[in-house]
């Protein structure tokens, strides 16, 4: 029988991860810890099974680790992760999805921003649409202008780009059902495109407005290079999610125009020298004509060499499957 997503767990209880990247973030881990215990009272319908609080500390040197060491020694729940530099977000969420073991994944900031309180709507929301993936809205957002400002751009820029319109990409709040974080690779800085990263893979994402609260304690960890950072991921998450099957069609699309429309010029050029006794000193042109024929040809044996890559690794590539019905080994 195909199992229905929404009576898949009927009257079973839910496991439940929560991953919490952190940084330098020592003042307000205790308070978070005491804010989701409390929350977590909050949720029963469905039922919470086990839960894990897994704390990912990614390169603290102010003793947060060691605030979660005693964290963890009042809340078994409490599982903690040390990274032994900085290695980022995404690294940090990456490990904690590693190790989650919960039927469904929450994530959210340390710095207090983010309210746990809201985790019982966002199992709600889950449950009840039929999403796979919840992302929470800063809807009234309590950071400096410039960041409301610019994440606006950022959100609609993906949203053209890629078809995924979510107000609010890359809010740390976030809840998940298990597939989704066993299948979605981050890295680099992809944390911010993880809705897009789940919607290429087929899942439904949908998203809910939650509360947000100022930062109370510290500062943000990331400076203007953010906005750098965010385009160029952009740009290689739409080229991987395009082309990484089929790289020839973009270089050797672009190629193929580029020395189609370097050849014509030339030839042109040719004419004019050979039947119309016109000089190619003085000819601008010419330059144009020849820096389109070489572009042209580099990007095409780009495009050949991306093929060759693609199918030396053929055999891993894999696509995401809801239901396999009928197969001997028990799908
Ligand atoms: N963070 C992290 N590694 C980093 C940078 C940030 O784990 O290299 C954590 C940080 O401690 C916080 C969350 O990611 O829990 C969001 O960071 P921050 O609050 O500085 O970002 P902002 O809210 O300003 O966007
Ligand atoms: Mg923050």
């Amino acid at each position: 029988m195909i199992n229905n997503r929404s009576s898949k767990f009927m009257g079973e209880k839910r496991s439940l991860s929560i991953v919490i990247p952190l940084l330098n973030e020592v003042e307000s881990l205790r308070e978070l810890h005491q804010k989701i215990q409390q929350a977590l009272e909050e949720v029963h319908e469905p039922p919470l099974g086990e839960v894990e609080i897994i704390f990912v500390d990614d390169g603290s040197d102010d003793g947060s680790f060691e605030e979660l060491q005693s964290l963890r020694e009042v809340d078994s729940r409490v599982k903690i992760v040390q990274f032994r530099r900085n290695f980022g977000k995404s690294a940090a969420l990456a490990e904690g999805f590693r190790r989650a073991r919960g039927d469904y994944i929450i994530t959210m900031d340390a710095d207090l921003q983010d309210d746990p309180f809201e985790i019982k709507n966002l199992i709600h929301t889950l449950e009840s649409k039929g999403y796979d993936l919840v992302s929470g809205w800063k809807k009234q957002r309590r950071d400096p202008f410039i960041k409301r400002f610019t994440s606006k751009i950022f959100n609609a820029v993906t949203g053209f780009l890629t078809g995924v319109h979510l107000h609010d990409m890359n809010c740390g709040l976030k809840i998940y059902r298990r597939e989704v974080i066993k299948s979605v690779q981050v890295y680099g800085q992809r944390h911010r495109f993880i809705p897009v990263l789940a919607a290429q893979e087929g899942f439904r994402v949908g998203e809910i407005v939650v509360r947000h609260h100022p930062r109370k304690y510290g500062q943000t960890k990331y400076g203007p290079s953010r906005f750098l950072a965010g385009l160029l991921d952009l740009i290689s998450l739409l080229f991987l999610s395009r082309y990484m099957k089929r790289p020839l069609h973009l270089f050797g699309g672009i190629g193929l125009l580029s020395f189609l429309i370097g050849s014509g010029i030339n030839l042109y050029l040719a004419y004019e020298r050979l039947f119309l006794d016109k000089y190619l000193t003085n000819r601008p042109l010419l330059f144009l004509g020849i820096l389109l024929v070489i572009v042209g040809i580099q990007l095409f044996s780009l495009g050949l060499l991306g093929e060759m890559i693609t199918e030396s690794r053929a055999e891993n590539l894999h696509y995401n499957i809801r239901n396999e019905i009928g197969f001997d080994d028990g799908h």
